[in-house]
């Protein structure tokens, strides 16, 4: 015979939005759909502007995922993600 300990489950509280963190301050590449040779336009999962007119939170190829607001063009590329870019062959704007 076994004893199944009993478990207390407590819903998670979502987490703190973290502003100050290094990756608040960079542009991220969102996979957002691709094109095949062959085909029709295959969309991958919310567009940038999805998330900022609907609050869809985006994943970026590095992994992060948040919801856009901002204008990213005043960050600079996340490391993270350009070189996961550059793997795939993707030409990453030099910023
Ligand atoms: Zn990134």
């Amino acid at each position: 015979m076994s004893v199944v300990p009993e478990l207390e489950v407590k819903p998670l509280a979502p987490p703190e939005p973290q502003l100050d963190g290094d990756h608040e301050r960079m542009a991220h590449i969102v996979l957002e759909g691709f094109q095949p040779d062959e085909g029709d336009y295959v969309p991958a999962g919310p567009s940038v502007v999805e998330g900022i007119v609907n609050g869809t939170p985006v994943r970026a190829l590095c992994g992060k995922v948040w919801v856009p607001g901002r204008d990213p063009q005043k960050y600079p590329l996340c490391p993270t993600c350009k070189e996961i870019a550059g793997h795939l062959g993707w030409s990453v704007p030099s910023s």
